[in-house]
């Protein structure tokens, strides 16, 4: 196989075969093929995209790099949630208590701070001694006796799509349409699952801001997961505004945790309702979605979703007492508010200068080696069309020292903005499957 012919006819507009696709993939794993060949092939499939045949092979090469996750002769159903990636989204954190307490499993393996958006493996982290790095046979074990696990990407899982996600962060190459998705159905089909349901995001702060990119990415993903036997589902959900009031790590945690209380902000629990309740459906526990409602809110009121979380963190090392006592997490020293300058409605709450912030007050990295600050962040209690008040606290920042604080105060007051009316995106606008397209909301 000669690398730079393979580079040459993808650039020209032409196709790769799947026995090419599936050799240079292993042979890019193997060290045999050098990082800036595998670059320029990147940037080639950038600019002409993959066919059908194409993207499969691709996303099969990089799910034959490693293993993936056994439920042989196992019967409950198995299913995971994705998000594309926001601020303030802790959905995954009340998702996976609320549905395995309901009864299906949820191997859930979730990605780190990238960018601007925030990653459950820090939120979890920011729990003390919670491990995220399960090695999967401690994994399977734990989501076949409590029903689910939150776990990392293990070395072991779709090991070439580390590197090239590693390598496209590098050149430029991410927001590809059939790179995110080869890149994100790799590692979910990976986890055994019977099904999945995508939360695709769209809005400012989204990767692809534009509802008509997130749909074709939503559409993409549906048509991967389909061919190889796992339902996918998407929902279109509003990143144009951040999600919930808490937004960092161990606050987010915390946020998590009121809503399994059943004390969540409405917007959370709106879009965690909808993820967890197509979750539900997909798996056939239930027969609509109204059902599917009834179940995610029986799960909070008896308390069972939270006992599970309060289980999840025991098995997974981490301090099951901060369910009951939210001091026991990381706190910032200092913590001071942005008072609303005028009387009027809040027109906007910018998610992506708001996620930039968090990286700036040590609450994301900038570097791969960078350590996270659990305890930083911010609480924006309002939201855009909602009527403030001069003086009213538009926001909280939670930062380790006076400066730092000046800083974010000075970016969340850019952030919001108040004004005389606000237009925002549905919260869910639109429902995917295999059948077809449903707009939610006008
Ligand atoms: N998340 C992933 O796992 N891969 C991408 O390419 C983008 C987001």
């Amino acid at each position: 196989m000669l690398i730079p012919r393979l580079i040459e006819r993808k650039r020209d507009g032409g196709a790769l075969t799947a026995d090419e696709w599936a050799g240079l993939v292993r042979s890019y794993v193997a060290g045999d093929v050098p990082d800036y060949q595998m670059s320029a092939l990147l940037m080639a499939v950038f600019f002409r995209g993959l066919d059908t045949s194409e993207l499969g092979a691709l996303t099969d090469a990089m799910l034959a790099s490693g293993d993936r996750l056994r439920f042989d002769g196992w019967a409950t159903p198995r299913v995971d949630k994705h998000s594309t990636g926001g601020v303030g989204d802790k959905t995954s954190l009340l998702i996976a208590p609320i549905v395995a307490a309901a009864g299906v499993a949820v191997p859930m393996m979730s990605g780190r701070g990238l960018g601007h958006t925030g990653g459950t493996l820090d939120k979890l982290e920011s729990i003390p001694g919670f491990r995220t790095d399960l090695p999967l046979r401690r994994a399977e074990e734990q989501v076949r006796r409590l029903g689910a696990a939150l776990i990392g990407q293990t070395p072991e899982i779709a090991p070439a799509d580390k590197r090239l996600y590693a390598l496209r962060d590098v050149t430029a190459t991410v927001e590809s349409i059939p790179l995110i998705a080869a890149s994100i159905m790799s590692k979910k089909l990976a986890e055994g699952l019977d099904a999945l349901v995508l939360d695709v995001k769209t809005g400012s702060g989204a990767f692809l801001p534009e509802p008509a990119r997130a749909l074709e990415l939503a559409r993409t993903m549906i048509a991967l997961g389909e061919e190889r036997g796992c339902t996918v589902v998407a929902l279109l959900t509003a990143m144009d505004r951040p999600l919930g009031h808490a937004l960092g790590n161990a606050l987010e945690v915390q946020e998590a945790i009121a809503g399994l209380e059943g004390r969540g902000p409405a917007d959370l629990m709106e879009v965690t309702t909808a993820l967890a309740g197509e979750m539900l459906v997909a798996a056939g526990v239930v027969p609509s979605m109204d059902a599917a409602r009834a179940t995610v809110r029986q799960t909070v009121e008896s308390g069972a979703a939270l006992e599970k979380l309060r289980q999840v963190i025991e098995a997974q090392g981490g301090d099951p007492r901060v369910v009951d006592d939210d001091s026991l997490l990381p706190r910032a020293p200092v913590i001071r508010a942005l008072p609303a300058p005028c009387a009027g409605v809040v027109t906007q709450v910018e998610p992506r200068a708001i996620g930039r912030a968090i990286v700036a007050l040590g609450g994301g990295r900038r570097t791969v080696e960078d350590e996270v600050d659990p305890a930083v962040g911010f609480v924006v209690p309002v939201k855009p069309g909602q009527r403030v008040e001069r003086g009213e606290v538009l926001g909280t920042v939670h930062a380790r020292s006076d400066a730092a604080a000046d800083e974010a105060l000075a970016t969340l007051a850019t952030a919001i903005q108040v004004g005389t009316s606000a237009a925002q995106l549905a919260l869910v606008s639109h429902r995917v499957s295999s059948v077809g397209t449903e707009e939610m909301a006008a």
